[in-house]
Formats: C-alpha cells, sequence, structure tokens
C-alpha cells in the first residue's frame, strides 16, 4: 500500500517543520535550504568565552557547546517550539544527530564517555510523552558514536512549583533537584550533559554539580541552542 502513502504525501505534503514550505522528495522534517541556513555558533571551532563564563565560578565545565542561535521569533526558536510543546520529538533527534556529526569531525567523539540529558520532571514527562533533552542526548549519540543513557540520574524532589519560593529557596531546591542511580556508571566518565536551550546554566549547574561531587571525571555542556 506504498502508492496510497505517495498519493497522501502529493495531496497533503508535508512541510518543513522550520519555514512551512512543502518538502521535497528525500527530505525529512526540515528542507535543504533551512538545514544550510540554521543559525549555527560553531562554538566548538571557535570557542569565545560567551558560553563557557556561565559556568565560571561554579562548577569545572571542560567544553561548553551549543549548535544555534537562539532568537526570537526565529526558525530555530519554532524548531524548539515544535520539539517541546507540539509533540515532535523526532526534531530532537535529528539536530542531535546533525551536531553529533558535526562535534565529531572536530574529534568530540575522542573527548566524551557518556551522554546524558538533563532529567525531566516525572509529571511533565509524563504529560509530554518524552523528555526533549534524552531525544537530543539519543541523536547527538548516534552522531558522535557514543553511548548515552537515561537511567544513571534522576529528577530529585518535586521541583516543580518554583513559583511561589524566594529566590534563596529557589535555589537551595534546585540544589537538590537531581540525584545520581548509578555510581559506577559514572565513575571517572568524561560526560556530556544535554538540554535543549542554554539559558542561565542552572539546572546544567545543579546537574554537572551532583555528577561531579559522585566522582564522574570530566562535564562538558552541550545544548541545541543558546540565547546569545
Ligand atoms: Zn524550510
Amino acid at each position: 500500500m506504498k502508492w496510497i502513502n505517495h498519493l497522501i504525501d502529493i495531496i497533503y505534503p508535508k512541510c518543513c517543520e522550520a519555514c512551512q514550505e512543502p518538502l521535497l522528495g528525500g527530505e525529512k522534517l526540515i528542507c535543504t535550504h533551512c538545514l544550510i541556513n540554521l543559525p549555527r555558533t560553531n562554538a566548538h571551532q571557535h570557542p569565545s568565552g560567551v558560553l563557557e563564563r556561565r559556568f565560571w565560578g561554579k562548577i569545572p565545565v571542560t567544553h561548553t557547546l551549543a549548535y544555534l542561535k537562539f532568537t526570537k521569533k526565529s526558525k530555530v526558536q519554532h524548531l524548539l517550539h515544535q520539539l517541546k510543546y507540539k509533540g515532535k520529538p523526532e526534531i530532537g533527534l535529528l539536530l542531535g544527530e546533525m551536531y553529533g556529526r558535526e562535534l565529531k569531525e572536530s574529534g568530540f567523539n575522542e573527548k566524551i564517555d557518556l551522554i546524558i540529558g538533563v532529567p525531566l520532571n516525572r509529571q511533565r514527562e509524563k504529560q509530554r510523552g518524552y523528555n526533549q533533552a534524552n531525544c537530543i542526548a539519543e541523536g547527538l549519540s548516534k552522531g558522535l558514536e557514543v553511548p548515552f543513557n537515561t537511567t544513571s540520574v534522576k529528577r530529585g524532589i518535586n521541583t516543580e512549583t518554583q513559583t511561589r519560593k524566594t529566590r534563596l529557596e529557589r535555589f537551595k531546591n534546585m540544589e537538590r533537584a537531581f540525584e545520581v542511580n548509578d555510581e559506577a556508571a559514572i565513575k571517572n566518565k568524561r560526560i556530556a550533559i544535554v538540554d535543549d536551550v542554554l539559558t542561565t546554566g542552572a539546572t546544567l549547574e545543579a546537574l554537572g554539580k551532583v555528577l561531579l561531587e559522585k566522582g564522574c571525571a570530566e562535564v562538558l555542556v552541550i545544548a541545541l541552542a543558546t540565547a546569545d
């Protein structure tokens, strides 16, 4: 019944998740034009210190990498919105794999032993049906050919209701946000922790701190996009 799918594609062509133009044969999710022109940071080739600065004086991070530049009302924002809120985990997988391949070309597969997505609050993951950070981590793993898992760390106490807390309470709350499930799995490993957007870095800092305390060798940060 392949011809039926073909017919459906002709009548209702699938559209690019970035620009909404119909996809051509062979294109998947994002059209070639958008893929080539997505605004990359190239931070893995030219580290500027802008990304790294977020973690200075907080935790030692070996490399801070972000694939794309995030700006309001851009294609990148649209893609991330589809990934997070519109039930499109495949966008995370695709972009993660593309970034993984680019990082591999720069030798990052030699610098990472394990890839871990930032665990999502259990309630939210249930609502969404997936954790977008794990989708990106899985894609990176495929592109870099470095293992990833979703079992080494978990979300700790409920960090959902932050709004009514004071800044200090929020900070204390974040400090206990993550727990290591399996110390043997992270011991002496160089671990890349992955999130969708790098903003203040507070969540990644909290996760990195726990991993370092439990004996991982190094922490790297990889985000799909960065706000600056
Ligand atoms: Zn497009």
